[in-house]
Formats: C-alpha cells, structure tokens, sequence
C-alpha cells in the first residue's frame, strides 16, 4: 500500500493528543459518532437535492465491538470519502483542527465541552486508526487509510460494496475498557441519547407473552400465555427528542413521558417552558420546574446542555444564571462556543443573550401561571417560592419581572403580592418614620405563643420558614420603598411596630431600681435586662432577641464562623406596669421569696419560647406544683 506521510508542524502530535485531557478520554467516542451523523445528515441533504441517484436506503449507524480483533467500529452509511478527499479531510483538514485545538488550548484546564479534537480524538484510545470509506458518488472506489498514531500513513484500494465510512479503532492496550459492551452502551447513552439518526449497538432480548392459538374445548381451561423471547435491534437513541418538536403538537404527557426520559427517578415536575428560538441566536430546550420545597440539596437532576442533539455537559452554571440551575431539562444551542475557557465564556455575547433570554421566558411563564390561575399557582407557592425568591436575591432583572408574582404568606395561609401586602398593613403597621413593618416568624410552631400576642394587636405575621428567607428579605428591604421586616420575637409586641406613643411607668425609680438589680443577678450573662412600660395585661417577663442583632449573628454562622463566638444573647424585657411585678416581688418583704417569683417569672418566659430545659425545667416544674398546693 502506498505510505504518505502527514505533515506536522508540532514535533509530534500524537503523544499530546494521547495524553491529552485524560480524565476526558471518553469524549472520543461522541467526536467520531458526531461525524458519522454530520456524514449521514450530508447524504440526506443531498439526497434531497437529488444528487444522489438510487434508493439512499437505511441510515442506521453501527457501534461494533470485536473483543477477538480488539476493536471498536464507528460505521455509518453517509456520504463517504473519495480517495482525495481521505487525503484533504484527514491528513489536512482534520489534523490541523486538531493541531489548533491542541496547541491552543493544552494549558487550559478548564475547557467546556471539549469539542473540536475531532477525528483525531480517535489516538486517545487507539494505536491504530483504520478508516474504510466508499464516497456516494457514482462509480467510486472504496479507500482504506491506515495510521498508527504517529505522522505515517498508509492508503489504499479497500474492498467495500456498500456506501459510507467505517472508523475501525485499534484500542490499546491501556484503554481496553472500551472493549467493553457495557462502558460503550454508558457512554452511548451519555452523549448520543438523542443524536438525529438511528444508532444501533447490539441486539436486545424483547420479551412478549402469546396466548397460543386454537379451539379451546368445552370444560377445558385457557392455554396459559407462552413467553416469547426475540432478538431486536438495540436502538440507543430517540431520534426525535421532545425540545426539536413544535409545542403545538405536544400533550402535557408528551412532556412528562420526557421527564420521565431524562430522569427516570425524578418525581414528576409541575411545570415547564419550551425555549425555541432562531434569532438572534439558535436556541432549542424544555425546562422543567421540579417541586422544591424538599430544599436546594436535594436537585440532582441537573440540566444537560446540548449542541445540534449530541450532548455536551451537564455543568452548564456559566450559561445559565445560577439560580435557573434549579431547573431541570435540556438547552440546545449550536450558538454556545463549546471550547473555550470558563472566563472567555462569561464574556461572550451571544452567552449574555442566552442567559437574558431564558431568565425572560422563565418569569414570563411564572407570570402567565399566576396571571391565568392564581388558585392554583398559590397551591403550587411552597414548591415555587424557593425558586422565584432566589431568582429575586441573584438576578436584579428577574427580581423587577418577579416583583409582580412573588408571593408573601401569612400565618392564616393567606397570600399577598408586595403591593397587596403593602395595603393590608398600611393602616395598623406603619411606625412613626413612615415605614412599614412586616412582622413575620420563622417557626410558626414554636412561636405561636407569641404570634397570638401579635395577632391579639391587630398585627399580621408572615411566615418566612425556610433558609432562603432570610436574604429575600434583605433584598425586599433594600428593593422597595420603605418597608422593614422583624421577627416576632424582636421586641415585646407593642414595639414591634414603633409607634410615637410611650406609656407612663407605674414604678418609682427606687422601685425600678430593686426589680432590675434583681433580674439582673437571675439572668446573669444570658441576656440583659430592661423595664419598659407595656400594657398592664402584657405578660411580666417577655424574651427578645432585636432583629439587628439576630441577624448580624445569623449571618457570621453563614459565613462559617463558630456559632459559639456569639451567645445567643437576647433582652429580657420586665413589664414595670403588669400588676404581678408590684405584688409579687416588690410587695414581698422576704428576699428569698423575691428571687424565688422573679426567677419563676422569668423561666416563665423562657418556657413559652420553649427555651427551658433540663435542670432549670425541672426547677420550674417543681416550683409550679409547690405554689398549687
Ligand atoms: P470536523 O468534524 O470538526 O470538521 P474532524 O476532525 O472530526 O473535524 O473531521 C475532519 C473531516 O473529516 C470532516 O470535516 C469530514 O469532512 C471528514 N470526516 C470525518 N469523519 C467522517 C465520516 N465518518 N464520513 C465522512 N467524512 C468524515
């Protein structure tokens, strides 16, 4: 056979091909399958135009496996080479694509995608790489080119009596796993699950039951059905995936069955978006909104980012904004430069665009939901909400689109946009700078207590439960005119909203004196103490934790310093003007019953925050029955 030899400027390129990007290997398969579709999808097109003459016939492409030969054969039946073109595609256009790539990007670690290696992915596996090609034009010879993975190479008449190109891989010795049926059905499955024509590996066994066929005489049971076992053609791939159809032509079945593709152990999802777009750049997908309320942790189901149908990466957090990657479902997008650097991709326009674009459709669809069925879209908030507040807090364009359909809940189940909420509370819940105050609670069980007091003073109390609350309403806060949210144990309720009007206390100062040095000496380091002036009817005792502090707190545990750095310091609020203290302390004349009331008054309060415990809870408890009897 004739020997020709590639020429190669790089000293020699297939040590570094071998070598490169090792934990990526894989990817030589989806490179080589990839060109066996653009071959075929060619032939179609010529076919189409007529330039094909007969029947083109099955399209089918063939993944074989010869354990005996040690080899892996791509073989497909599309346009095929010409022995010029071998030369030209091969020795030329391949190899310096795949020179370019290699000196373009072998210091960089983190490339997306790694597309563009091409045809010579084939030497991260093989020690030799055979190519058996017929060209569809008439009259052509079939070709062999043979290359052992340095600059030589042979080329030859091959014998061949069907159209299209065999890659036959010789793998070496280090890459015998892609001998393996089951490592090459994985890889299949990963990157050609959805490619546009037929690609077929093996058989498989379909197993059916028949009834056998008959008279059944008078008295006699029915024949049982007999199992019935058939060798089929094991088709990897769904040539017509879900996101290339036209959403007029789909059910909402259509679109769970393909969730149900996707992610065969996910739970259903509750909605989802079809994103198709050609202009100003090529965008196809189905976006699904999982149910999250089970918390962030928990979506393993990422989004799988395609180009024209073969799979790319399920790492696609750089094209789109963070917190859509809570979504599930498939992009396809030709228009995502697949090789290039993490940095180079946060700057790239048409990236820009795209993730604009999806951020748009997504609050779109949210706002349509809300608009069209604001029952059920309200039944849906615990799910949703995760997902709409963190679009809020991480993205200022979705927060404006959001701001429409964010819902705020209250303690009664009800629900509020910001402006119905504003409202509501306009009248009873605006202090003396003119702000609004949102009362809300972050364990409505472990608070009730105190949000009945709240609810007693006409206040409403929403419920921010879960861990994504606390920056969503920091970003309310700063985002809205003149509102201002605390917790219900922030200050006693009649501070928590600030209103101009102080009440006179009833105590001396000697008086005020006495019962603060004794709380004091009582509660020690764990909080400090003050007297205020509440409502006669108000609880003696009350705990505060002021919201500025919580939260300052809260967040420095976020940040991953130890809890244990700050105390839970909180106020313990004496109410100078509830009978009790005057009776019951100040009226006693024996010190130690004092210390004894005060101390039950307190562990009181502590208790009805369900902040009593242990010694301290058995203490009150003993107390308690001392006093009844
Ligand atoms: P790319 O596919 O990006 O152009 P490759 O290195 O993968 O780069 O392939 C180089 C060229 O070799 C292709 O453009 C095509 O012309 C030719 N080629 C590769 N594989 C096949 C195939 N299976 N059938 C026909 N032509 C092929």
């Amino acid at each position: 056979m004739p020997k020709g030899k590639i020429s190669v400027q790089t000293e020699n390129i297939f040590p570094i091909i071998k070598k490169f990007l090792y934990s990526d290997q894989e990817i030589f398969l989806r490179e080589l399958v990839s060109n066996a579709v653009d071959a075929t999808s060619k032939l179609q097109t010529l076919a189409r135009k007529g330039e094909v003459s007969g029947d083109i016939g099955d399209l089918t492409i063939d993944i074989l496996i010869d354990k005996d030969a040690k080899t892996l054969t791509i073989r497909d039946r599309g346009i095929g080479m010409t022995r010029e073109e071998v030369k030209k595609y091969l020795n030329q256009v391949a190899l310096s694509s795949a020179q370019d790539f290699v000196e373009k990007y072998k210091d960089e670690a983190s490339i997306i995608g790694h597309f563009g290696l091409g045809f010579y992915s084939a030497f991260m596996v093989a020690d030799k790489v055979e190519v058996v090609t017929q060209s569809y034009q008439e009259d052509a010879k079939a070709v062999r080119w043979v290359c052992e993975g340095d600059p030589s190479y042979e080329i030859g008449a091959a014998k061949r009596d069907f159209r299209g190109t065999d890659i036959i891989l010789h793998i070496s010795e280090d890459s015998a796993q892609y001998l393996e049926e089951g490592e090459i059905e994985g890889l299949l499955m990963k990157y050609c699950r959805f490619l546009p024509f037929p690609v077929r590996f093996g058989t498989r066994t379909e197993t059916t039951y028949e009834t056998p066929e008959g008279e059944v005489a008078e008295g006699e049971d029915k024949p049982e059905p007999v199992k019935v076992e058939t060798e089929v053609d094991n088709i990897i791939n769904n040539t017509d995936p879900l996101w290339k159809k036209s959403p007029a032509d789909l059910t909402d079945e259509d679109y769970k069955a393909f969730y149900r593709e996707l992610y065969p152990m996910g739970e259903p999802p509750m909605f989802w978006i079809h994103l198709n777009i050609d202009y100003p750049f090529n965008l196809t997908g189905v976006l699904y909104f999982p149910k999250l309320s089970a918390g962030l942790e928990l979506q393993r189901n990422k989004i799988q980012l395609y180009s024209n149908q073969v799979y790319v990466t399920d790492d696609v957090k750089d094209i789109v904004p963070e917190f859509l990657t809570l979504l599930h479902g498939v992009i396809d997008s030709p228009d995502i430069p697949l090789n290039v650097s993490r940095s180079y991709l946060q700057a790239d326009t048409n990236v820009k665009k795209i993730t604009g674009y999806i951020t748009k459709k997504v609050a779109e669809k949210l706002n349509g939901l809300f608009k069209d069925n604001r029952e059920d879209y309200e039944n849906k908030w615990s799910d949703l909400g995760v997902f709409v507040k963190y679009g809020m807090i991480s993205d200022d364009k979705f927060y404006d689109r959001a701001k429409k359909f964010v819902l705020l809940g209250n303690t009664e189940g009800k629900h509020f946009t910001v402006e119905e909420y504003r409202e509501r509370i306009k009248e009873n819940q605006t202090d003396k700078y003119d702000r609004l105050v949102g009362i809300y609670t972050a364990d409505a069980d472990k608070q009730h207590t105190l949000i009945t007091s709240v609810q007693e003073r006409g206040y409403d109390v929403l419920k921010f439960e879960h861990a994504i609350d606390a920056p969503f309403i920091q970003s309310l806060e700063q985002k809205e005119e003149k509102i201002t949210f605390v917790r219900v144990d922030s200050a006693t309720p009649d501070q928590l909203v600030q209103k101009d009007e102080e009440k006179e206390i009833v105590l001396s100062e000697e008086e005020q004196e006495t019962v603060k040095g004794l709380f004091t000496e009582i509660v020690g380091t764990a909080g400090s103490v003050e007297l205020k002036p509440l409502d006669t009817t108000d609880a003696p005792v009350q705990i505060v934790r002021p919201e500025f502090m919580r939260r300052m707190k809260e967040m420095q545990m976020l940040q991953g310093m130890d809890p244990n750095m700050f105390p839970d310091a909180y106020q313990v609020i004496i109410n100078a003007n509830n009978p009790v203290v005057k009776e019951q302390i100040l009226a006693k004349e024996d010190a130690e019953a004092r210390t004894e009331n005060a101390t039950h008054l307190y562990q009181l309060a502590l208790l009805s925050q369900q902040m009593l415990s242990g010694a301290d809870l058995k203490a009150f408890v003993d107390r308690s029955m001392k006093m009844l009897s």
